[in-house]
């Protein structure tokens, strides 16, 4: 896998391809840069090594050039983190933008504005990314987030680049990561898959059934499971359409020799809400009117058990309502057994969706070993789909 690492980029106007789409609030400042810090490894290499960088990125959905969707207001953040005043040019392809490329010098920073402006951009157009590839001599694809569409900056420039270009720091160990799982992961290797539907994540499923030996189903998802096995769940979420493959899904980690472990208690509220009674009940014997909205005691010490004996660990949803404090403390549980488990040198890795969330939420971040940064990508690498965004590079 050729990296940055790899280059030189002496003299070099390198377009990189970085996923600024971050959050604003009401006075359009950004309220979680955990993005933009994550390309930093990449800019700065590219720095050092003699170039100059140019950014595209895509922030939000805009129809039109709203100017809520400008990446302008990002600069002040970007040059905050960077350390460089970040330059800005209100195009991002076009005679503006070639002249701000014309203009920069080595260890310069230019931001295009917001690609998406363009709706060539989301439609894969050939012209457009041909416009975008004139800009630089070299491209770096460090947009992980981005890396499972086919779009022009994220796969079809490429093709413009058949030699010069490479992968990002933070796209090369997103990738190493979840191959020290799916790949290379030492034994005994557990997937914990939680969150609230069975349909989202079942490819997730199949695929790592191979290279896994424990599962472990938690969150809403758990009860589509339970219910096809002859359980009483009172009024917790359901697909009831589901219940077949759930059947199936237990039969395949069954001749797979895959051990599967479902919560056997839960937290069962009288209603969604944070004000509501609860009780705990056997996740096979909830009461008509109640709903499981987290694991339960023995359910976290059985859980905490397999986790302990795991040396590879993914993490994929949570097991409970945790947005609401008193449904939090199953994935609470969970993910401090996977940081104990972590500390005592198994290798953790949580990514694809909430659990990311959780692991923020609950200061769990350092205490794993990677954390992902993109969700529906992890989600499809995890379905052992090649991504668009890395295929492009390979090629
Ligand atoms: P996902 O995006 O599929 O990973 O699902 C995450 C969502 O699942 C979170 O918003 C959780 O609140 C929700 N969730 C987890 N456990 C349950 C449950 N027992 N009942 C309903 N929703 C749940």
């Amino acid at each position: 896998m050729k990296t940055v690492n790899d280059v030189n980029f002496n003299n070099k106007k390198v377009l990189v391809r970085v996923d600024f789409n971050v959050p604003l609030n009401e006075d359009l400042e950004v309220t979680d840069a955990t993005r933009i810090e994550a390309a930093k490894p990449t800019i700065f290499n590219i720095l050092e090594s003699g170039g100059s960088c140019i950014l595209m990125s895509h922030l939000g959905r805009p129809k039109n050039r709203e100017d809520q969707f400008s990446l302008r207001h990002i600069v002040h953040k970007a040059t905050e983190i960077f350390g460089v005043q970040v330059k800005f040019c209100e195009d991002c392809i076009g005679s503006a933008a070639e002249e701000a490329v014309a203009n920069l010098k080595e260890g310069e920073i230019l931001l295009l504005e917001n690609l998406r402006y363009y709706s060539e951009e989301t439609e894969g157009n050939s012209d457009f990314a041909k416009k975008l590839a004139k800009l630089g001599d070299y491209y770096v694809n460090d947009a992980f987030g981005t890396a499972h569409r086919a779009h022009a900056s994220t796969a079809v420039i490429a093709r413009f680049f058949p030699s010069n270009k490479c992968f990002g720091l933070l796209l090369a160990s997103e990738i190493v990561n979840v191959e020290k799982v799916l790949k290379d992961g030492k034994s005994p290797v557990t997937a914990i898959i939680g969150g609230a539907k069975v349909s989202s994540k079942i490819t997730v499923i199949e695929n790592i059934l191979d290279k896994i030996d424990h599962l472990i189903i938690g969150g809403g998802m758990a009860f589509t499971f339970i219910k096809a096995t002859g359980g009483n769940i009172g009024g917790s979420l359901v697909e009831e359409d589901k219940q077949d493959m759930a059947l199936d899904i237990l039969e395949k980690a069954k001749q797979k020799n895959v051990q599967v472990h479902l919560p056997v208690d839960v937290i069962a509220a009288d209603s969604f809400s944070e004000f509501a009674n609860i009780t705990t009940e056997p996740a096979d014997n909830i009461p008509e009117g109640w709903l499981g909205l987290d694991a339960g005691p023995r359910t976290n010490e059985q859980f905490a058990d397999v986790i302990a004996a795991s040396k590879t660990i993914l993490w994929n949803g949570p097991v409970g309502v945790f947005e609401m404090e008193k449904f939090a403390e199953g994935t609470i549980k969970l993910g401090e057994a996977i940081a104990k488990a972590t500390a005592s040198g198994a290798f953790s890795l949580v990514g694809g969706g909430d659990s990311v969330a959780a692991v923020k939420q609950f200061k769990l971040s350092d205490k794993v070993s990677y954390v992902s940064t993109g969700g529906g990508a992890m989600l499809e690498m995890l379905e052992g789909k090649t991504l668009p965004g890395i295929q492009a590079i390979m090629d």
